[in-house]
């Protein structure tokens, strides 16, 4: 699906919701999204971009990920970027490339589903939790 096809089946802020997160570097928050598009001249209510992104992520064009926290992160669907998570203090770094990057299910295990992106998530203790852990020791 191409961004031409994916705008004709979007309203105006749905659209402009997800050109954020696409020019966003980084996942985004929907606090910091809706920051983001405040400071660029869209006001929009927090609730609706949390809507707008429940709706992103039904169409398949937007996905999510939970921290530790329970804060959840939102990135296009298409940006195949993994982490490695803190689960002592909640770190949380990108890899630099995807270790399932190719990989898909033989098409009789994906069972007709047209696949859309896959998740993959690493955690671990991050190297200044590691050593105040055995300094607790
Ligand atoms: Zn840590
Ligand atoms: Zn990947």
């Amino acid at each position: 699906m191409d961004s031409e096809a994916d705008s004709q089946q979007l309203n105006a802020k749905q659209v402009s919701v997800l050109a954020m997160l696409r020019e966003s570097s980084e996942e985004l928050s929907g606090q910091e999204l809706h920051q983001r598009l405040r400071l660029n001249g869209q006001p929009i209510g927090l609730a609706t971009v949390y809507r707008h992104l429940r709706q992103l992520q039904r169409l398949g064009l937007a996905r999510c990920r939970h921290l530790p926290s329970g804060e959840a992160l939102y990135a296009p669907r298409e940006r195949d970027t993994h982490h490695l998570t803190c689960v002592s203090c909640g770190l949380t770094l990108p890899l630099d490339h995807c270790p399932m990057h190719g990989i898909q299910p033989q098409p009789e295990a994906a069972q007709g589903f047209e696949l859309l992106f896959h998740t993959l998530e690493y955690f671990g203790r991050c190297p200044r939790c590691r050593h105040s852990a055995s300094a607790d020791a």
